[in-house]
């Protein structure tokens, strides 16, 4: 399945495409995707964006789709709403009464439907920033959950607030996943994104990623979808996609720019 994950990446160069193509390159086209009105909204009323960038017209489609996702694309190239844009959506389309409501529909702890892992805080604040421009017509709860900041303030907003998207690093995420005492469980979870994948291999962090996959439900029972970005495609990061990603439902995308 190395091979797999090469021989795609290739495909993919060579058409400057998604290997399963229907890219769409305006925000405003994923209404016709299904995306629900409120999503979209924030996108081209809110934030003003019109035109996707590469990799979010690669890959938004397959991610709506329901794949899994490899995908390599450098710095500053808008992965972020890459990856938001299909997981809200997942979010809303499991409860829809989420977007019809600006105020959450329940706070439980263990509402947690998406997970986002990222190397940094700072990082991870400027996702949940993003993701929370995102859900402002809605009832999506956006937590953080990074170290540097006290554990107790942020369980008690996670639990009293509700949490739908948690956004943290891997230390913290361990952390609260694993501590029974915490009252925050993921049984619900239908959707992983592990962003930066080459950053946090470099900065050590692979046995926290180690607990955290062991810590959620099981594929098997709870089935997921993982989206993994990364800005180079080493083999450790290979080897963490071997571990995340469903090798028989996944796209392998790669920017050229
Ligand atoms: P990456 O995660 O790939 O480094 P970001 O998601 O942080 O990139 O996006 C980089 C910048 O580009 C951010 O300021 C973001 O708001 C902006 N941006 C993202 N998508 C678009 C778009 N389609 N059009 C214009 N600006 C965008
Ligand atoms: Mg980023």
């Amino acid at each position: 399945s190395l091979l797999r994950f090469y021989s795609s990446a290739s495909a993919a160069q060579q058409e400057n495409s998604s290997p399963s193509g229907g890219r769409i390159t305006k925000f405003r086209d994923l209404e016709t995707l299904g995306v629900h009105n409120a999503l979209v909204r924030s996108i081209t009323d809110g934030m003003k964006y019109e035109d996707m960038t590469e990799v979010q017209s690669m890959t938004i489609n397959a991610a709506l789709a329901g794949k899994d996702l490899v995908a390599q694309a450098k710095t500053g190239t808008g992965k972020t709403l890459a990856f938001l844009v299909p997981v809200l959506q997942k979010i809303i389309a499991d409860q829809p009464a989420l977007a019809e409501s600006r105020r959450p529909v329940r706070a439980r702890s263990d509402d947690i439907r998406a997970i986002v892992i990222s190397p940094t805080r700072e990082l991870a604040e400027q996702i949940a920033a993003e993701a929370s421009k995102l859900v402002r017509n809605t009832g999506i709860k956006v937590q953080t959950a990074v170290g540097g900041t006290q554990k107790r303030m942020s369980l008690q907003k996670i639990r009293y607030e509700g949490c739908h998207l948690l956004v943290g690093t891997p230390g913290r995420l361990a952390d609260l996943l694993t501590d029974t005492g915490s009252g925050v469980a993921a049984p619900n979870l239908t959707a992983l994104c592990l962003d930066e994948a080459d950053r946090m291999l470099d900065v050590g962090f692979d046995a926290e990623l180690d607990t955290i996959l062991k810590a959620l439900p099981d594929r098997a029972q709870t089935p997921r979808q993982t989206l993994l970005y990364s800005a180079t495609m080493p083999k450790d990061v290979v080897g963490l996609a071997r571990k995340y990603i469903n090798p028989t439902n996944f796209e392998f995308a790669q920017t050229v720019k």
